[in-house]
C-alpha cells in the first residue's frame, strides 16, 4: 500500500481508527467508510492477520462492501467494518472487548459495530458494557438473536423473485434446488423450500447437519460435495463458502439461478458474471439476496420489532426485482445493476439533504424572552 491517505480516497473512506492497548493486547482497526445514509455498522472480525497491511486492506474492502450492502438494502445506515488483530480461539476475554468497545463509544455513533467470523455475541456482550454502539445482542437482552433464520428468509423471497423474472412464477413447487450447506443459514433455506414443496439436494460436510435436515423435512436428497454442482437444478443455492462460481464450477452447472447466502461467492466478480450470463444463468447478487441478516440486526437499533424486521427482510423480493429490470434496461450484469442501486440510492439521499429543512430555534445566552 504506497499511501494510506490515497488508499482512503481512491475507494471514499472517511475515516479509519487505529486502537492500542498494551495492558488488553488490544490491536483493532475501525474502518467508516460512508455515511451519507447513516452511521456506519457493520461487524468485527477477529482474525490472525499476516500482518497489519493485510488487516488494514481487509477492514477497507470489507466497510466498503458494507456501504453497498446497506444502501441496497434500503437502511438508513452507512458503512464500517471493524478488525481484531489476533487468534479468536485463545485471545478473547472480556477486558480485551471492554478496551475495544471504549474506542466505539469515543466515535459518538459514527461506527455502530456487531459481531462476525471470529467474534460472537457474548463478545459483543462485554462490548455492550463499554458503548451504545452495538447490535446483535442475544434475545433474552432485548436484542434481534441469531440472524440466520432472517438471513434464510431473504434467501427464500430472493429466489422467489429470481424464478418469476425468468419464468412468470414464483412458486417453488415442482422446482428443484441444490443447497450447498445445511449449516445456520442452510437449515433454514430447506425448511422454507420443502414447505413450498420443492424437491432439494443437498450438500455438506458435516454428516449431523445432514442427517437434521433429511430426518425434518421431506423431499430432501444428499449429494456429495462434489455432485452438488452438476446437479440439475432450477436453482444453486451455495450457502457454505466463498469462490464457489469459478473456472471449474461453472463449466458443470445446470442450473438456470444462482442465489444463495454465502458471501463473495463469484471468484471473479467480472469474469464469472459474465460467464454466468452468457450461460443464460441468472446470477442473484451475493451481498443484496443475503442482507436479511443485517437487517434484521439494524431492526435493533429503532429498538427490535420481530414484525418489522421480517416485513423488512421480505421486501429483498422487491429490491431484487429493481436489480434485475435494471439489469435488463441498462445492459450490465446483475451484480454492477446491484452497484448501480446502491449508488444511486447513497447520491439521492446526499442531494435530499442539500435542501435547508428548517431548523430548531435557539435563544442567545442572556437575552429575556
Ligand atoms: P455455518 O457455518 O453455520 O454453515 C455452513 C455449512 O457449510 C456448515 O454446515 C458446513 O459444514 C458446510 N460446509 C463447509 N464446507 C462445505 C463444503 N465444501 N461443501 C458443503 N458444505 C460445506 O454458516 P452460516 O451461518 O449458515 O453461513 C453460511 C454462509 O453464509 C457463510 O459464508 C456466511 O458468511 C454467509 N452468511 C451468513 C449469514 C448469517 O446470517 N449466518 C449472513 C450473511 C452471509
Amino acid at each position: 500500500m504506497a499511501s494510506i491517505f490515497e488508499e482512503l480516497e481512491k475507494k471514499g473512506h472517511e475515516q479509519v481508527i487505529f486502537c492500542a492497548d498494551e495492558v488488553t493486547g488490544l490491536r483493532a482497526i475501525i474502518a467508516v467508510h460512508d455515511t451519507t445514509l447513516g452511521p456506519a455498522l457493520g461487524g468485527t472480525r477477529m482474525w490472525r492477520y499476516e500482518d497489519e497491511a493485510a488487516a488494514l486492506r481487509d477492514v477497507l474492502r470489507l466497510s466498503r462492501g458494507m456501504t453497498y450492502k446497506s444502501a441496497a438494502a434500503g437502511l438508513n445506515l452507512g458503512g464500517g467494518k471493524a478488525v481484531l488483530i489476533g487468534d479468536s480461539k485463545t485471545q478473547k476475554n472480556e477486558m480485551l472487548f471492554r478496551a475495544y468497545g471504549r474506542y466505539i463509544q469515543g466515535l459518538g455513533g459514527r461506527y455502530i459495530t456487531a459481531e462476525d467470523v471470529g467474534t460472537s455475541v457474548q463478545d459483543m456482550e462485554w462490548v455492550r458494557m463499554e458503548t451504545d454502539y452495538v447490535v446483535g445482542i442475544s434475545r433474552a437482552l432485548g436484542g434481534s438473536g441469531d440472524p440466520s433464520p432472517y438471513t434464510a428468509l431473504g434467501v427464500y423471497v430472493g429466489t422467489k423473485a429470481a424464478l418469476k423474472w425468468i419464468s412468470g412464477n414464483e412458486s417453488l413447487a415442482g422446482r428443484t434446488v441444490a443447497v450447498q450447506g445445511v449449516g445456520h443459514v442452510g437449515y433454514h433455506l430447506v425448511k422454507h423450500l420443502a414447505k413450498d414443496g420443492a424437491k432439494v439436494f443437498v450438500s455438506d460436510i458435516d454428516s449431523d447437519n445432514l442427517t437434521r435436515v433429511t430426518s425434518e423435512f421431506r423431499g430432501v436428497e444428499v449429494v456429495s460435495p462434489e455432485q452438488i454442482y452438476s446437479v440439475p437444478c432450477d436453482v444453486f443455492a451455495p450457502c457454505a463458502l466463498g469462490a464457489v462460481v469459478n473456472d471449474d464450477t461453472i463449466e458443470r452447472f445446470r442450473c438456470s439461478v444462482v442465489a444463495g447466502c454465502a458471501n463473495n461467492v463469484l471468484a471473479d466478480e467480472d469474469k464469472h458474471s459474465a460467464e454466468l450470463e452468457r450461460r443464460g444463468i441468472l446470477y442473484a447478487p451475493d451481498y443484496v439476496i443475503n442482507a436479511g441478516g443485517l437487517i434484521n440486526v439494524a431492526s435493533e437499533l429503532q429498538g427490535y420489532n420481530n414484525e418489522r424486521a421480517v416485513a423488512q427482510v421480505q421486501n429483498i423480493y422487491t429490491i431484487i426485482s429493481q436489480i434485475l429490470q435494471i439489469s435488463r434496461d441498462e445492459n450490465m450484469s446483475t451484480l454492477k445493476a446491484a452497484n448501480r442501486l446502491a449508488e444511486r440510492r447513497i447520491d439521492a439521499i446526499a442531494r435530499i439533504k442539500d435542501t435547508f429543512a428548517g431548523a430548531p430555534l435557539t435563544r442567545r445566552p442572556g437575552s429575556s424572552s
